[in-house]
């Protein structure tokens, strides 16, 4: 019995904590198209404009990221207080591998997440870490990793609407100095990549192009029941979501926005023909 009731113990004092987290201004929520995993070596206008977004945002008390690459079967969050970084890809230059990103984690923020959110039993994970999803687009924002990082999973056998509706209930960590991250990329059809033309930032198929525009237009719209009912909205949306992950991130994002808030598109470039880095920031 003496393990129950240290970890319930362990619970009570997280509980206390979690119930601590100051009151802040409003921070933004954004969308990050990440791309690939190079862009946490590289110096592209993409990695510069992650970096303007951190430069310009207030400087967060944490972050909670929804990375794309990190798919559960239920919803987690991770508690350890030193994640690690977790190098999930192959074929890259040992470089990529020697990344390290030191952030800690946030025990407190975890607790705080998994009690605000009701429409599910949220689960503290203590073996996942920032995947490269996180870590590739956070480190150029916060180079001193000095900022408290945890993720959220995506429930694999979820719908576009269970996600939304989730993700509203996040909103309070907005006004308590956090700032919340989707990661993916809107278009994602990594079998139709002309690698060729990788190297030309901008070269789009023409589906790709029609979707990033119809996308972008109901984003500026506010129009998210289109975005939740993706799949029905045709060929070029069938195309540049073949499988959701990606994709998710985005509607975590939109559900989080108010009434009257500002939306700003950046780094809004076709990428290898069936890639999409549009990113967004509100607020
Ligand atoms: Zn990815």
């Amino acid at each position: 019995m003496l393990p129950l009731a240290g970890s319930a113990l362990k619970l009570e004092a997280l509980d206390q904590l979690a119930n601590t987290l100051p009151h802040t201004e409003k921070m933004p929520v954004m969308f990050l198209g990440h791309g690939s995993p190079m862009n946490a070596i590289e110096e592209n206008e993409f990695v510069q404009g992650w970096r303007t977004m951190g430069k310009t945002i207030p400087k967060p008390t944490a972050i909670l990221c929804i990375s794309a690459h990190w798919e559960t079967r239920g919803t987690f969050v991770t508690a350890m207080s030193q994640p690690k970084t977790i190098h999930d890809f192959g074929g890259f230059p040992q470089a990529l591998f020697d990344v390290q990103y030191p952030a800690k984690g946030s025990p407190e923020l975890a607790m705080q997440t998994k009690k605000m959110i009701t429409k599910t039993e949220v689960g503290l994970d203590d073996q996942w870490g920032l995947d490269h999803g996180c870590w590739s687009v956070v480190k150029p924002m916060f180079p001193d990793a000095d900022v408290p990082v945890i993720q959220m999973s995506i429930d694999h056998y979820q719908k576009p609407d269970y996600h939304y509706e989730l993700a509203k209930q996040l909103a309070q960590l907005r006004h308590k100095g956090v700032l919340i991250i989707g990661s993916g990329n809107m278009v994602h059809n990594l079998g139709m990549v002309a690698w060729d033309k990788l190297n030309e930032p901008g070269f789009g198929f023409e589906w790709a192009i029609e979707a990033n525009e119809k996308m972008k237009k109901f984003i500026l719209d506010d129009n998210h029941q289109a975005l939740i009912n993706y799949s029905a909205q045709g060929k070029a949306f069938e195309l540049s979501i073949p499988t959701p992950e990606h994709y998710i991130p985005l509607l975590y994002t939109l559900a989080l926005k108010e009434n009257n808030e500002k939306m700003h598109l950046f780094n809004d470039k076709l990428l290898g023909g069936s890639l999409t880095m549009t990113s967004l920031k509100i607020g």
